[in-house]
C-alpha cells in the first residue's frame, strides 16, 4: 500500500508521470476555488452541496490516475503517460464547469488551454487535433443543452461566436504543441543514439576490436598508474611482451583470414591463464603486452610458462600445426623509466626469438 504513495526512485519515468498528475491535479484544485466563488457572487447555477460533488468527481479523476500509475498498471499501454485520456478527461470535466457558469463563460474557456499544455509533453498532431474536436463538439453539446434547458441564461449570437474564437485558437494549439512534442521525442531518440554511440567509443578506445583484448593506449595509461603506485608503495610489477612465432607463415599458408582467427584464438586462449588484475593487450600486429601487477620475476616466469605451454598444445581451428609463442620479462625496477623496462621487455623477448623460439626469457632483474 505505501509503494503507491511513493515516487519511485528507480524508474524516473514513472516519477515523472506521478509528478505532472500532481500538477494536474493542482490545476483542478484552482478550478474548484473559482466555481465556489462564482457559487458565492451568482455566476454559477451549481449549489455547494453541488460543487463538493464536482470536487469529489475531479479527485476521482485524479486518484484514478494516480493508482493507475503508481501500480504500474500503465506500463501496459501504448502510451504509458496517458496523456490523450487525462486531457480527455479533464476537458469532459471542464465541460461540465462549462455548462453551469453563468455570463463568464466565454473567460471560462481558456482553461481549456490548462488541459491541452500537457498534451506537448506527448500527443502527435492527429491525437492533439482529435482532442481539439473532442472539445468543440463538447461545447456545441453545451450551448445546445443551454439553449434548450436555461435558455435565459444564454445569448446564442455570441456564444457561437465564442465557439467559432475556440475553434480558432485550439488548432493551432494543437499544431504547434504537436510540434514541440515531436521536437521533444526525436530529442529523446537522438540522446539514446548518443549513449549508445558514446559506449560503443569508450569500448573501442580502450579495446582492439579484433581480439577484445586491452587497446596499446589503454596499456599504456595502466601501466603510467602502475609505476606510480609501485614508486608510492614500493609494490614488484612484471611487464610481459609476447610474439607470436612465425607468424608471417600461417599467414602465407592458410591466409589472413585464418591469420586474424588465430590472433583471437590466441588472445582468448592467454585470457584463460590470468588473473581479474592483470592487463593483457594487442601491442600490435601479433605482438601482444602483459602488466602482471604485485607480481615478482619468479611468479611472473611461472606464468609466462604456463601461457607458453598452453598456446604450445592448443589446437586452433583451420591451422594443422602447433602454434607457439615467445615472451620476454622484466620486472619494473623502482623510479626506472618506463621506456627502460619495455626496452629490457623487448630485448629479453629477441632473446627468446633468437634462443629457437617457443620459450621465455627473463631480463636481469
Ligand atoms: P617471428 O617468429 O620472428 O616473430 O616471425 P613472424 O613471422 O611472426 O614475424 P614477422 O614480424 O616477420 O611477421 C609478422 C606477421 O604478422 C606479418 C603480418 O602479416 C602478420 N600480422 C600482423 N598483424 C596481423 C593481423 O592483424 N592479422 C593477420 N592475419 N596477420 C597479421
Ligand atoms: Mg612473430
Ligand atoms: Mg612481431
Amino acid at each position: 500500500m505505501q509503494k503507491w504513495f511513493k515516487f519511485p526512485k528507480d524508474d524516473p519515468a514513472q516519477a515523472l508521470r506521478l509528478r505532472h498528475t500532481l500538477m494536474a491535479a493542482a490545476s483542478y484544485i484552482t478550478i474548484i476555488g473559482f466555481v465556489m466563488y462564482c457559487g458565492q457572487v451568482g455566476l454559477s447555477r451549481l449549489s455547494l452541496t453541488a460543487t463538493w460533488a464536482l470536487a469529489g468527481l475531479a479527485l476521482m479523476i485524479i486518484a484514478l490516475f494516480y493508482l493507475a500509475i503508481s501500480s504500474g498498471w500503465n506500463k501496459h499501454l501504448r502510451d504509458p503517460s496517458m496523456t490523450l485520456v487525462q486531457i480527455v478527461a479533464s476537458s469532459a470535466w471542464l465541460l461540465l464547469v462549462l455548462y453551469y457558469t453563468e455570463q463568464i463563460r466565454g473567460a471560462v474557456l481558456i482553461l481549456f488551454l490548462n488541459s491541452f499544455i500537457f498534451g506537448i509533453l506527448r500527443l502527435r498532431t492527429a491525437q492533439f487535433l482529435g482532442a481539439a474536436l473532442f472539445v468543440l463538439a463538447g461545447y456545441g453539446v453545451v450551448i445546445a443543452l443551454l439553449a434548450k434547458y436555461h435558455p435565459q441564461s444564454i445569448d446564442i449570437r455570441i456564444e457561437v461566436l465564442q465557439w467559432v474564437l475556440l475553434a480558432m485558437a485550439l488548432p493551432w494549439f494543437a499544431v504547434i504543441g504537436a510540434y514541440i512534442s515531436n521536437v521533444r521525442s526525436a530529442l529523446r531518440q537522438k540522446n539514446r543514439d548518443l549513449e549508445k554511440a558514446l559506449g560503443t567509443i569508450e569500448r573501442l578506445a580502450s579495446h582492439d576490436e579484433l581480439t577484445g583484448a586491452y587497446s596499446r593506449r589503454f596499456f599504456l595509461d595502466a601501466l603510467r598508474r602502475e609505476k606510480t603506485r609501485s614508486d608510492r608503495e614500493h609494490r614488484a610489477f612484471c611487464l610481459a611482451m609476447l610474439d607470436l612465432d612465425s607468424f608471417k607463415a600461417v599467414n602465407d599458408k592458410h591466409g589472413h583470414m585464418v591469420g586474424d582467427d588465430v590472433l583471437r584464438e590466441f588472445a582468448e586462449a592467454v585470457q584463460l591463464e590470468l588473473r581479474g588484475s592483470d592487463y593483457f593487450a594487442r601491442y600490435g600486429g601479433e605482438e601482444f603486452a602483459l602488466l602482471l601487477v604485485d607480481t615478482d620475476l619468479p611468479y611472473a616466469s611461472a606464468v609466462l610458462e604456463r601461457i607458453r605451454r598452453r598456446i604450445e598444445t592448443n589446437s586452433f581451428s583451420h591451422v594443422g600445426r602447433k602454434v607457439t609463442v615467445s615472451s620476454g620479462i622484466a620486472q619494473y625496477r623502482l623510479h626506472e623509466d618506463l621506456s627502460g623496462t619495455l626496452g629490457r621487455a623487448d630485448r629479453a623477448l629477441y632473446s627468446a626469438k633468437a634462443a629457437g623460439r617457443n620459450r621465455v626469457e627473463q631480463a636481469a632483474p
